[in-house]
């Protein structure tokens, strides 16, 4: 071991479990690609005060969590805790919103870092897979990135998740349910930190995890009451398409989420088998967030699903994911001459796109074929002093144990019908 470990709350990815997370995010993104988000990437940081008005002064996320720092030059930055506001900024630096082409779609994946307490499923540094459809209002459009995440998630073979669903309104008449539910929140026997939230932000209140706080939660208001005409509507139609695309999904009336700039349509992605960290993604519509961030008014819908979780929850379903081998061809040249000549053969096979590895380091027979069972590969290439003055190498299938002959200048071509 090193004098240095990775840092709390972190992990490394290797092999071969990091296949599955290479596998979980190509299996999110490749629906999106298919339907029209185009790839997307931002820095690891952003100025602070993005995330400050972006995510919300009050919210856990920016009071608590976020890795804020000062730079030797006095800029203030952050690492980014979350994608949406970094991709909305860099949508509007790019002017992007005024090609004429809207709603922009766009997709993502990265890195993410909230300085949280660590826990199986919550970690300080995360992997998401996110996708934003930056401004049109358009019930099709929260109806579209729900069915492709439960697409995503299928496609996977994750059967035992849940969409949550639920409307928080607009300007119109968030404001109203605010006021009643503050009112509400008032009369409670609550700590002295949930009643100052309560007066900062009182649907957060909602989100409170704890059975005492939850069980005087009962008779709240709740904003499905409040919502006004417009929002009725728009929900209506949301919960339809999703409905008519064959998507399961469950009322949450008390769903708010972490993030201060969601308005309307917000759904969370949550899985049984993962304890307290059970939710693999979520998102929502967030009409108001442009505006927030100095842009033009860019009603928006998105969502972010974790990498991590959902590797987890794959775990928990006992779900074995299909990756082929890494390696289809590995070659074991016996002495110096055959290393030579082996080694440009699998720069060959490696030109023509077979995927081709070596027996690096000099390894004896037994040694390199063990080398060669390791990489998964179907075939293993043998070149011995004899072959060489033959003029062959032996072609072995590793699955029937069978071995050919087969001519030097020919292997390539046979390997190539062999795998296709
Ligand atoms: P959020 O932006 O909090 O809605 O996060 C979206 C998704 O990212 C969650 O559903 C999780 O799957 C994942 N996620 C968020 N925070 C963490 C964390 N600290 N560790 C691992 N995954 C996380």
């Amino acid at each position: 071991m090193s004098t240095f470990q990775a840092p709390k709350g972190t992990y490394d990815l290797l092999p071969p479990d990091s296949a599955k997370y290479l596998a979980v995010r190509e299996a999110i993104a490749t629906p999106l690609r298919d339907s029209g988000y185009g790839y997307v990437e931002t820095p690891g940081f952003e100025n602070v005060e993005l995330f400050a008005r972006g995510v919300g002064e009050s919210t856990d996320i920016v009071t608590k969590e976020m890795y804020a720092f000062e730079t030797k030059g006095g800029d203030r930055l952050a690492l980014r805790p979350e994608g949406t506001a970094s991709v909305l900024r860099a949508a509007l630096e790019a002017n992007l919103h005024k090609a004429g082409n809207l709603p922009v779609k766009l997709w993502y994946s990265g890195s993410y870092y909230r300085y949280e307490r660590p826990q199986k499923g919550r970690y300080r540094h995360f992997s998401q897979v996110g996708a934003e459809a930056i401004g049109a209002e358009d019930p099709a459009l929260d109806a579209e990135l729900i069915i492709l995440a439960d697409q995503a998630y299928r496609s996977l073979g994750l059967r035992n998740f849940r969409i949550l669903l639920n409307s928080l309104g607009d300007k119109e008449c968030r404001p109203v349910y605010r006021a009643a539910l503050q009112d509400f929140l008032r009369g409670l026997d609550l700590d002295e930190d949930t009643l100052a939230r309560a007066e900062i932000n009182p649907l957060r209140v909602l989100d409170d995890k704890r059975a005492d706080v939850q069980k005087q939660l009962t008779d709240a208001p709740l904003l499905r009451d409040y919502l006004c005409d417009a929002c009725k509507a728009y929900h209506v139609e949301v919960r339809e398409l999703i409905t008519a695309a064959g998507v399961a999904f469950e009322d949450d009336l008390k769903l708010v989420r972490g993030l201060d700039y969601y308005t309307r349509t917000t759904f969370e992605f949550v899985h049984d088998g993962l304890g307290s960290q059970s939710a693999v993604g979520g998102g929502g519509r967030y009409d108001g967030l442009s505006e927030m961030i100095g842009g033009p008014a860019l009603p928006s819908v998105g969502w972010a699903l974790g990498v991590d979780r959902t590797v987890l929850a794959l775990e928990a379903e006992g779900v074995e994911l299909e990756l082929p081998a890494a390696t289809s061809v590995f070659a074991v040249p016996l002495g110096e001459g055959a290393r030579r000549l082996l080694f440009a053969k699998v720069t060959e096979l490696r030109k023509v796109g077979i995927a081709a590895d070596f027996a690096f380091g000099g390894k004896g027979l037994k040694a390199a074929m063990k080398a060669a069972n390791r990489s998964g590969a179907r075939y293993a290439l043998v070149l011995g002093e004899r072959d060489i003055a033959d003029g062959v190498v032996q072609l072995k299938d590793m699955e029937s144990g069978e071995q050919v002959a087969i001519g030097v200048n020919e292997i390539v071509a046979e390997l190539e019908v062999r795998l296709s």
